[in-house]
């Protein structure tokens, strides 16, 4: 495997490894805007993960993600599953096209704009609506900064998992406009919402991930 293939499938796997003990407070998140299931779409979404990395273990980037991306499309159901696993196929296409085909922060920041710009247009939604995407656009925005100012991609996912939590914890003061917290209106405001906080989550696994994988 290439050094980002390894890498990549490093992340992966720490994120299937760790996301699902915050499986019980991503459903407390959700019992207070939605349906209380979060933490389990998201459990499931990981365990069709771990099982495509299983299945396949050396994968090229975007192989890899097209094979993660198919997995959570077949078996996540919820509206975050569907989000992520189309996230992750839309990652794989700018993986494959990616002019920064080395690895690398530039790499990593056209893939979290990818995910950012398909769960906008699938989801219909813009930040501010209280979704996932106000954590997952400030993350891409922030990667972008660190590859253009010369970062590694372990300081690009740094900055992007600090920029998705500041995002995750501005959701608190929003009302929400899409998903099952756009039907509460103003009631809605005051509860963090699940889907940015598990993208947080996400991202700061794959930081530490990652700042561990470059040390020798
Ligand atoms: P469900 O709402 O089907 O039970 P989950 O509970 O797994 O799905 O996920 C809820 C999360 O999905 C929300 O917190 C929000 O972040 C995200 N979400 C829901 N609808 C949308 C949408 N239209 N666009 C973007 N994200 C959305
Ligand atoms: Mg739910």
């Amino acid at each position: 495997m290439t050094e980002p293939a390894a890498l990549l499938a490093g992340v992966l796997r720490s994120i299937c490894a760790e996301l699902p003990n915050h499986e019980q407070y991503l459903n407390q998140l959700d019992s207070a805007l939605g349906d209380g299931d979060h933490g389990q779409t998201i459990s499931r979404c990981l365990r069709a993960i771990e099982a495509s990395l299983d299945a396949a273990p050396h994968l090229a980037v975007p192989a890899r993600l097209f094979a993660a991306g198919r997995a959570v499309v077949a078996t996540a159901g919820g509206a975050s599953g569907a989000l992520i696993g189309s996230a992750l196929i839309a990652a794989a296409r700018a993986a494959q096209s990616s002019s920064s085909a080395q690895g690398g922060a530039g790499q990593a920041a056209d893939l979290l704009e990818a995910a950012r710009q398909e769960v906008a247009t699938r989801g219909r939604v813009a930040p501010g609506d209280k979704t996932m995407l106000d954590a997952l656009d400030p993350a891409a925005a922030s990667a972008r900064r660190v590859a253009d100012a010369g970062g590694s991609v372990a300081e690009a996912i740094r900055g992007a998992a600090e920029a998705a939590e500041r995002g995750a914890a501005a959701t608190g003061a929003m009302i929400g406009r899409a998903g099952r917290a756009g039907r509460l209106g103003e009631r809605s405001r005051g509860h963090h919402d699940p889907g940015a906080v598990s993208t947080a989550i996400m991202l700061r696994i794959a930081a530490e991930y990652l700042s561990k994988a470059g040390k020798p």
